[in-house]
């Protein structure tokens, strides 16, 4: 049996000054799976990388999750995808639902990607040329190397996958971006570990909205997506800080 651990690569909400936006690389025997790629990247693993002295070369991570397009959860896949194109010679193998996909290269990508110039002309490259692409359908369950995931859409601005992922009997749950939402919270209260974001706003979950829920809930939740101004020590529901690992 190998070890699942969940590291929390960032924390943040957009606006922050202090903290990289919201993250996870999921680790199980070797096997490395990142959820959302924050803007500058290969930053973000160093200095976590620091913190816990553990090791977390990009060359080491090869799959990606992406949960929705907002710049906050993916910025970073630009850089990555160069960076495996030209200093790894490889694709990113990229995860994410047929609604991401949809407009991940056309709205998001496509314009500072499309076009490379080698010195002599502009040659024109496609989604395919960066991406290793295999689709993650809603509600049935599908595995990305060692874990057995089930997503399970949110109530956010754009279409955004919440989580279980399953990997010897262990289960952990993300909830993504999300408004606070008691059916949703049933389907993450089936894992043993749940990372629920907060912060404000109609498409957010009020801090207030999950202290309402039963304490046997709250014991497994760990928050993510806070703002600056939300003080995580005083938090009856603990938060994450960049650099931990929860084991499962
Ligand atoms: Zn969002």
């Amino acid at each position: 049996m190998g070890r699942f651990e969940v590291i929390a690569l960032g924390v943040g909400d957009t606006f922050s000054e202090v903290r990289n936006t919201a993250s996870l690389l999921l680790e199980y025997d070797g096997f490395r799976l990142a959820v959302d790629c924050p803007d500058r990247y290969r930053g973000v693993l160093q200095g976590v990388s620091r913190r816990m002295e553990r090791a977390l070369p990009l060359e080491s991570i090869d799959e990606f999750f992406i949960t929705h397009v907002h710049g906050d959860h993916m910025n970073g896949l630009e850089g990555v995808a160069f960076y495996k194109r030209f200093a790894e010679n490889k694709r990113v193998r990229l995860h994410t639902t047929a609604d991401v996909r949809d407009v991940i290269w056309d709205q998001r990508l496509r314009a500072p990607m499309e076009t490379l110039w080698d010195g002599i002309e502009h040659k024109t490259l496609g989604f395919n040329n960066y991406f290793d692409f295999a689709v993650s359908p809603w509600d049935d369950e599908f595995d990305i190397g060692p874990f057995h995931m089930t997503l399970r859409r949110t109530k956010h601005h754009v279409p955004t996958a919440a989580m279980l992922v399953r990997v010897d009997g262990q289960t952990f749950g993300y909830s993504s971006d999300t408004a606070f939402d008691p059916d949703l919270i049933r389907f993450l209260s089936k894992a043993s570990v749940i990372v629920h974001e907060t912060n404000l706003g109609p498409a957010h979950t009020a801090y207030s909205d999950l202290l309402t829920l039963p304490p046997e809930i709250r014991q497994r939740m760990r928050l993510i997506h806070y703002p600056d101004l939300f003080d995580p020590n005083t938090s009856e529901i603990p938060c994450l800080t960049e650099g931990d690992v929860l084991t499962l």
